[in-house]
């Protein structure tokens, strides 16, 4: 557990699906953790969570959690957040760049500027503005760290209704190559991750949502556990996974599953 306890880690998104099991899956691990989104509610209840189980546990070997109110889509939010994960914790070793949004669906041709814009901000604009706001730190510090951002497969294939998914998904992963080339030869690692399609609530908007696409037919059980995608987040921020740095991986690569040793993978 070198690689992880009393590292610290922001999350973006924790407040449900991938971000919250992410959250708890470093914590288990050692790792101190800073929660950011909108829903300040449900970012509480999980850091009393957390905390409670670091109260019960021998000193440091639980990560303790604090909750920040950030929407990734505002440049200035997400300073914050960094600021006061430094102000809370004294560092930051991760960066995990998970919020996103899978609306507007539905097809370009009756969509809403507006709504596209606020897309675009959140799955693009977000990563860049985590990278902006963290990068700097992680320099500073002197001893590498980490920044995952979660991609798609949609970053990669037109999926029927999701456009502004797909496009902002793509600038996303180039965003994913670029950053780390400017960090070639530091210790920094910058990764992406297709987590896979994953049981959430963005897929039960999917399935709500009227489009019909390969994704929308698909059922729960058809997913994978949140659990399964925050084991492997965790692992690529270790220096097992150092090789893949400016790489993109997916959850279904045999080898990274047997590398990260995932155990909740279906
Ligand atoms: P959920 O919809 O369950 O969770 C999304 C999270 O992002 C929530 O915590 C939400 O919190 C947060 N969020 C949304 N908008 C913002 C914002 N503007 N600022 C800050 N936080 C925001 O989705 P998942 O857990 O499934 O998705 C997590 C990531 O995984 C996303 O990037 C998604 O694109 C990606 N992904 C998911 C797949 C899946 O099958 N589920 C497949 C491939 C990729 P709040 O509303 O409180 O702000």
């Amino acid at each position: 557990m070198q690689d992880y306890a009393g590292k610290v880690a922001l999350v973006t998104g924790a407040s449900r699906g991938i971000g919250a099991a992410t959250a708890r899956a470093f914590a288990d691990r050692g790792t101190n953790v800073v929660l950011a989104a909108r829903n300040m509610g449900s970012l509480l209840e999980l850091v009393d969570e957390i905390n409670a189980a670091a109260a019960g546990a021998p000193k440091g070997a639980r990560g303790q959690a604090r909750a920040i109110s950030c929407d990734v889509g505002d440049y200035t939010q997400v300073e914050t957040a960094v600021a006061a994960t430094l102000d809370r914790f004294g560092r930051l070793d991760f960066l995990i760049n998970n919020a996103g949004t899978i609306d507007p669906m539905g097809s370009i041709a009756a969509s809403e500027p507006a709504d596209w814009a606020r897309a675009l901000k959140i799955n693009l604009l977000g990563p860049y503005h985590g990278i902006r706001a963290a990068l700097p730190v992680l320099q500073a510090q002197g001893n590498g760290g980490a920044i995952i951002n979660i991609s798609s497969g949609a970053a990669h294939n037109p999926m029927e209704g999701w456009a502004a998914y797909c496009t902002g998904k793509a600038g996303a992963a180039m965003l994913t190559r670029a950053a780390a080339q400017e960090v070639d030869g530091s210790a920094i690692r910058i990764i992406g991750l297709r987590p896979g399609t994953v049981e959430t609530r963005m897929q039960q908007q999917i399935r709500a949502s009227g489009i019909d696409n390969r994704v929308s037919r698909m059922t729960p059980a058809d997913h994978f556990p949140p659990e399964a995608p925050a084991e492997l987040i965790c692992w690529l921020c270790s220096m097992a996974a150092a090789d893949l740095h400016g790489q993109e991986v997916d959850i279904r690569m045999p080898e990274i599953q047997a590398r990260a040793g995932l155990r909740q993978a279906s």
